[in-house]
């Protein structure tokens, strides 16, 4: 429901309707590939107010507040952005998410917030993700994150990952008064927060204070243990704690089967390439920790959000020349507009209808160029997306010394493999309740990307908060 009803707001709709839009700022292409820092420019108080004076709010439930996964109050945020109270706009998106300053940044909010915009059918959207950012930014450098400790009930719950999905459900447990202890198998605590998105749309320094929020709320974090291999889920419950929540997300690159030369020295999977180039070696694990040799010509193969940000790395690493081959057209491609005009717009090029069959050698042994094939769209296939076929004999070759496979994420089925009758589906995703994140073992819940396949940030935050809901009425009533 939204705090400030729409109703209550002596505003002329058709006024604001028409009023002059400014989209957001960006560095320009050529200034911001020299670096990693953020693309986005900040919002100025002044510009935020402007901004969120374009909402013409819509009776509730909000279209905006529907498709936000979160359910964030967006236009009572935006009636507060308005009038300068920006930290009471801070604590409304505090209620309804463990990330907002992330969030903000890292939605795709076309699909989302922004694309739900009423907006949308007279001009432009509102910038909701921006204001977001903007106001939780602005209430963090004056108040600090804090999130609300509850009365200790002397419950202790073990989390099995450290990214969104843990993250929201550890920032609820511990407002109802649960000790929470994070085991994570990297050396440092954020999932995808640290490991995956690029410094460029998430800077580190604004995962770490949301960290030390996490740390300052009494999150305990065990750092390098991999639960399945150094201990397991059943080891926690003989430890004492009486519920487990696995947040593991979904992160085994996919393959490029019966493709030769994937081993060739040049060729990064996906995960790999964007740890190295975007992680400080300090966070790298032991394996990661030698530097990339990332040549002048950068081939990265796949249609998604994860090739994009390998195309931009690339870019950023110094690569002159930079190239998304994707097998069938853009339209087919499942990484948002967003991104890809961004990576365009700092020189990325695309192929499309391209299929690489062989990654092939020079003299020195390391790659030279992937030879591919022509392809055509045939019949659609079972998601209704048409099957890209290839053209006989249309064989070329791509000169390139680097190649990076962005061709999108499998479950670790190491959990499912050693926790006795934990239910695991299509190669070991965890099945689990949609709306409370049950697994069919008593005590053990589980959410975020583990249990839908690579989603989002959002998704997974609001996968744990429900999560932490069902583990507290479980903690108060184990036999139910
Ligand atoms: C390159 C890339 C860019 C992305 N960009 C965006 C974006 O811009 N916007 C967006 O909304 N989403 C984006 N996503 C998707 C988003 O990051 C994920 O959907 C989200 O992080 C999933 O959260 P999670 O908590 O389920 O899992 P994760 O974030 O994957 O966290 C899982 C954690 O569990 C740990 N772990 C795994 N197995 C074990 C184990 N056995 N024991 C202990 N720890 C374990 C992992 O090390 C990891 O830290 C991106 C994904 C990728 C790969
Ligand atoms: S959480 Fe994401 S979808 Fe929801 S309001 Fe914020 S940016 Fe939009």
């Amino acid at each position: 429901m939204q705090t400030i009803p729409s109703e209550s707001l002596a505003i002329d709709r058709k006024a604001r309707v028409n009023l002059p839009f400014n989209d957001l700022d960006l560095r320009p292409a050529h200034i911001r590939t020299l670096d990693f820092d953020e693309v986005v420019i900040k919002f100025s108080a002044e510009r935020a107010m402007v901004e969120a004076s374009r909402c013409i709010h819509c009776p509730d439930p909000a279209p905006c507040m529907v498709a936000c996964p979160t359910h964030n109050d967006i236009p009572s945020a935006m009636w507060l952005i308005e009038q300068g109270d920006f930290c009471a706009a801070a604590k409304l998106y505090h209620q309804t998410s463990s990330l907002p300053q992330i969030c903000g940044r890292v939605c795709p909010h076309e699909q989302l917030c922004q694309g739900s915009c009423v907006l949308n059918k007279f001009h432009t959207p509102v910038l909701t993700g921006e204001l977001e950012t903007f106001a939780v930014e602005h209430d963090r450098c004056r108040r600090g994150l804090h999130i609300p400790k509850g009365t200790p009930t002397g419950k202790r719950v073990a989390l099995i990952g450290s990214g969104p999905a843990s993250l929201g459900c550890a920032d609820q447990l511990v407002q109802r008064g649960h000790a929470v202890t994070i085991f994570e198998s990297k050396p440092a605590p954020g999932g995808l927060l640290v490991y995956g998105i690029p410094n460029f749309k998430l800077p580190k320094d604004v995962w770490f204070q949301t960290w030390q929020q996490f740390e300052e709320a009494g999150v305990k974090f065990v750092p390098n243990t991999y639960i399945g291999k150094d201990k397991t889920i059943d080891d926690l419950l003989s430890e004492g704690f009486d519920a487990v929540f696995i947040g593991v997300g979904s992160l085994i690159d996919a393959k490029m089967e019966k493709t030769p030369g994937t081993d060739l020295p040049g060729v990064y999977e996906a995960t790999d390439f964007l740890i190295r180039g975007n992680v400080a070696p300090d966070l790298l694990p032991a394996e990661k920790k030698e530097p990339l040799r990332i040549g002048k010509r950068v081939a990265v193969i796949g249609g998604g959000d994860t090739a994009s940000d390998c195309l931009r790395t690339a870019l950023r690493l110094g690569a002159e020349e930079v190239t998304c081959l994707y097998r069938r057209t853009e339209k087919e491609m499942p990484g948002g507009h967003k991104d890809r005009s961004m990576a365009r717009e700092e020189r990325a090029k695309y192929r499309f209808l391209t299929q690489p069959v062989r990654f092939i050698a020079g003299e020195d042994g390391r790659l030279a160029a992937v030879e591919c094939l022509q392809m055509e769209l045939g019949e659609p296939d079972a998601k209704g997306r048409r099957k890209p076929v290839p053209v006989e004999g249309s064989n070329f070759l791509v000169e390139c010394d680097t190649a990076v496979l962005a061709l999108g994420y499998w479950p670790d089925p190491v959990i499912g493999d050693t926790t006795p009758d934990l239910a695991t589906h299509d190669w070991g995703l965890i099945t689990a309740s949609s709306t409370t994140g049950a697994t069919s073992r008593p005590g053990v819940f589980s959410g975020g990307d583990c249990v839908t396949g690579p989603d989002l940030v959002v998704t997974a935050m609001v996968a744990g908060r429900r999560a932490a809901q069902a583990i507290d009425e479980y903690l108060k009533n184990p036999q139910s």
